[in-house]
């Protein structure tokens, strides 16, 4: 029997802060889990530069360690792990088999934890100039701009509160968007308009972003009347939602209209034994704090399930 025949009773997906939860409840209760995730530990965590708003680390702690600490507690009561990446799932059968670039895992439940990732815009050196210049959490990489001048390009909440951060360590802030006003909500339209260095600049999608090794300026077009121009700036954070990791489903769970996995507090999907935990479930509210809860809740549900429960 090799190993990837071998039946677990949890495989969970994705190895950020709701994953090793997962793994750590699974491995406490006496599960046999294992975690596949894709790179290393922490998803979207592990980018962060400072967690301040994460209980327990009264000074802080910056992503990567902190998802170290979290797969090794995990580990520490037996939880396994894999780097691999999942290419398709089949999450009716019995028992629910995971297609990976690395084999077939088989598992009695399956716990989502994938995670959503940034929306990209696509621009050609988008991704040449991400870390010199180009971020996409200004809360992570603001502070690398103080007295200098950024971009944010976006309109909803993300976009106004890193605007608003931005404002207070950078000398000039350029607020890009795409329409004529915010999709924010209101409690950010007034600090924007009356903040002396923040520059509004509606109906203007960016077009090319200007760069030597690091990134210069922007080339701006209005979408009105297709005339462009130049701003020149330091950095260019991308705030324009993101991205739910949740192709490899194939179909098989509902989700809404942007792609998240429907599912309540109590993680459970529309298919019983699976459970969707983290960023990736449809939440109001995405953070470190709230995936780790999913992760608990998951394996309680998960628990229930093996349990010959709902
Ligand atoms: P969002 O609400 O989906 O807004 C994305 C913004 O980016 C929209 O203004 C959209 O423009 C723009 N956009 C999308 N694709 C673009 C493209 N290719 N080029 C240029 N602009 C583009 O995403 P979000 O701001 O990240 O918020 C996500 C969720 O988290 C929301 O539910 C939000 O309320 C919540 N959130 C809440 C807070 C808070 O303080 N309570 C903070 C952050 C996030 P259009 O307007 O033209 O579509």
């Amino acid at each position: 029997m090799t190993e990837e025949r071998k039946m677990y009773d949890i495989i969970i997906l994705g190895g950020g802060p709701a994953g090793y939860t997962a793994a750590l409840y699974a491995a406490r209760a006496g599960l046999e889990a294992l975690v596949l995730e894709r790179l290393s530990a922490g998803g979207q965590m592990a980018l962060s530069h400072q967690i301040d708003n994460y209980p327990g680390f009264e000074e802080g702690i910056d992503g990567f360690t902190l998802a170290d600490k979290m797969k090794r507690q995990a580990e520490r009561f037996g939880a396994r792990s894999r780097s691999t990446e999942v290419q398709a799932v089949s999450l009716s059968e019995s028992p629910k088999r995971i297609v990976t670039d690395s084999g077939e895992y088989f598992a009695k439940t399956v716990v989502i934890a994938t995670g959503a990732n940034p929306r990209k815009l696509g621009l050609p050196a988008e991704e040449m100039l991400l870390g010199r210049g180009v971020g996409y959490c200004a809360s992570c990489d603001g502070m690398f701009y103080r007295g200098k001048t950024v971009a944010v390009v976006g309109g909803g909440n993300t976009a106004a509160s890193d605007a608003m951060l931005l404002s207070r360590v950078a000398k000039k802030v350029y607020l890009v968007h795409r329409r004529d006003s915010l999709r924010a909500t209101r409690v950010y339209h007034e600090p924007l308009e009356k903040a002396e260095n923040v520059e509004l600049c509606w109906n203007c999608e960016v077009t090319e972003i200007l760069h030597e090794s690091r990134v210069t300026g922007l080339r701006l077009r209005d979408v009105r009347t297709g005339d462009t121009r130049e701003i020149s700036c330091d950095g260019l954070f991308i705030s324009i939602g993101r991205q739910p990791v949740t192709e490899f489903l194939a179909g098989q769970l509902p989700l809404s209209p942007e792609g998240y996995i429907l599912a309540g507090e109590d993680t459970r999907t529309a298919i019983p034994g699976v459970f969707a935990a983290g960023d990736v479930r449809q939440k109001a509210l995405r953070q470190v704090v709230t995936a780790v809860a999913d992760g608990a809740a998951a394996v309680t549900a998960a628990e229930e399930f093996l349990a010959g429960g709902l």
